[in-house]
């Protein structure tokens, strides 16, 4: 019997070990998307105790203690930290066989050093010495990135977001780029033309541009996603249903938006064709700068709307939804394609029910300009543990190149999530261990190993055109 959680975990070959520690356990991390507040980054903050960076905003374990019987005052409540803190603690070992339990331990393995299991014994010592160590400079959130060998972040941001930080970041000359991404569901969202003119006006006042037809809002948010650019944004990102690709003229949306304009509601059809038209021209803004563009597809937001009123948004009342995804999305490559306007893509489905679908639906898309252009996200959000990522994985490898993988990123709000990369690793270096074992694969380490270094890094580095962002490797990282 194994150790629990030892330095070969989720290994299960001897080739795998190999591959793992010899190829994948150094290289760096670029999390290409998450969403850290970038204010704490800037402002190198230190948190208090464990609570605070495990437990304020982590809706995964909001979900699990509230499955397990914890009342809402100790997930997003006015319990104190400890009492928050004690509850997840005895929740934890429920949570056996959720990714959280792996999640957890990692965590605590690879930040703070505690090797212990985490329970309502342990809760007391374990939050003593992790909230001690956080509060040492040593574990400041910078300290925390540079810890996990992270080279390289993206947040996720509103196009009327000022970017004060970042740009703060940029004149600290922090060394690891926190760079933005463009992130206009705000813009595309007409369900609600108050919510929508109340945009609008934040719009106005970000760029000092009149706002009073639908060329002017177009006008203003370009001159939102040049001054992304300006600083050193290169991806966008989309949360979306499904992708919206009605037929539109320039009229017909003129008219829409002069409807908005007015404060008027719109029907279903004006939404779609709205948001068809939106996402277009996002989508050749970003094929314009030779950025990268993502779609996050398929979840079904804010269902339980007696907590949504209280809590709002990603406080844990989302699930997988069931759209037809297939459709839209040939539809607006195809689109996109046509005009020779198609970005860089990169696709996350929620719903593992459409893996093939998008595993199949980028290769109608790659089209020999760039290795991978079009790429099937990692398993993502409620898919992120080791059977969605082994399914994505193989689905991928069936259908499309594993090798040309851009791989894995946190799309986490935690400074303590960058486990995530090493799990992923992990169960990458297991599967390609495996089949060596298993004489499926030529058992022909330096280029198995350079296949799992590139997915870890190099495919993401060269993909997105980072090189010149980032920092020389180091031997250690680049040996072999
Ligand atoms: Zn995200």
């Amino acid at each position: 019997m194994k150790e629990f959680l030892d330095e070969n975990f989720l290994l299960r070959t001897k080739t795998a070990q190999r591959l793992y520690h010899d190829y994948a356990k150094d290289m760096p991390v670029i999390d290409y998307h998450c969403h850290l507040p970038t204010q704490q980054i800037a402002d190198d903050v230190q948190f208090g105790n464990l609570a605070q960076p495990w437990l304020s905003g982590d809706h995964y374990k909001w979900r699990a203690m509230r499955t397990n019987g914890v009342p809402e005052d100790y997930c997003t409540g006015s319990r104190s930290d400890w009492e928050k803190f004690q509850k997840w603690a005895e929740t934890v070992p429920f949570t056996l066989r959720n990714p959280l339990y792996h999640w957890t331990h990692l965590e605590l393995q690879r930040y703070f050093n505690v090797h212990e299991v985490l329970n309502a014994d342990t809760a007391r010592r374990i939050y003593d010495e992790c909230s001690q160590k956080l509060q040492t400079p040593a574990y400041s959130v910078r300290n925390l990135l540079r810890k996990m060998n992270v080279k390289l972040v993206c947040t996720t941001d509103d196009p009327i977001d000022s970017l004060e930080f970042h740009l703060k970041l940029k004149d600290d000359g922090f060394e690891i780029p926190i760079l933005p991404a463009f992130r206009p569901d705000n813009a595309m969202d007409a369900s609600d033309p108050q919510k929508m003119l109340g945009y609008i006006k934040k719009l106005e006042k970000v760029t000092n541009i009149a706002i009073s037809s639908f060329d002017d809002f177009l006008y203003a948010l370009q001159n939102r996603h040049d001054f992304f650019a300006s600083v050193g944004c290169s991806v966008s990102d989309h949360g979306l249903e499904e992708i919206c690709a009605d037929d539109f003229t320039g009229s017909e949306v003129d008219a829409i938006f002069n409807k908005i304009h007015s404060g008027k509601m719109l029907n279903a059809d004006e939404q779609r064709k709205f948001r068809s038209a939106m996402l277009i021209h996002f989508a050749e803004w970003d094929w314009e700068k030779g950025w990268v563009q993502q779609f996050h597809l398929g979840a079904l937001r804010n269902n339980k709307s007696r907590m949504m009123q209280t809590l709002g948004k990603d406080s844990g009342w989302d699930s997988i939804g069931d759209f037809s995804q297939a459709r839209p999305l040939a539809k607006f490559l195809d689109k996109l394609d046509s005009n020779n306007r198609l970005a860089k893509t990169i696709i996350y489905n929620l719903n593992p029910a459409d893996n093939e679908l998008v595993a199949t639906m980028i290769g109608n898309f790659n089209d020999g300009t760039v290795a991978g252009k079009i790429q099937w996200g990692a398993a993502w959000w409620f898919l992120d543990q080791r059977d969605g990522m082994v399914k994505q994985l193989n689905a991928l490898s069936n259908m499309s190149l594993l090798s040309r993988f851009v791989g894995m990123l946190t799309d986490s709000r935690s400074f303590l999530s960058f486990p995530r990369h090493e799990y992923f690793r992990r169960i990458l270096c297991d599967l390609f261990g495996d089949e060596i074992e298993n004489g499926e694969m030529p058992a022909d380490p330096d280029w198995v190993g350079k296949i799992i270094k590139d997915i870890c890094y190099h495919n993401a580095v060269n993909y997105f055109n980072w090189q010149q962002k980032l920092q020389p490797l180091t031997m250690k990282e680049s040996v072999k």
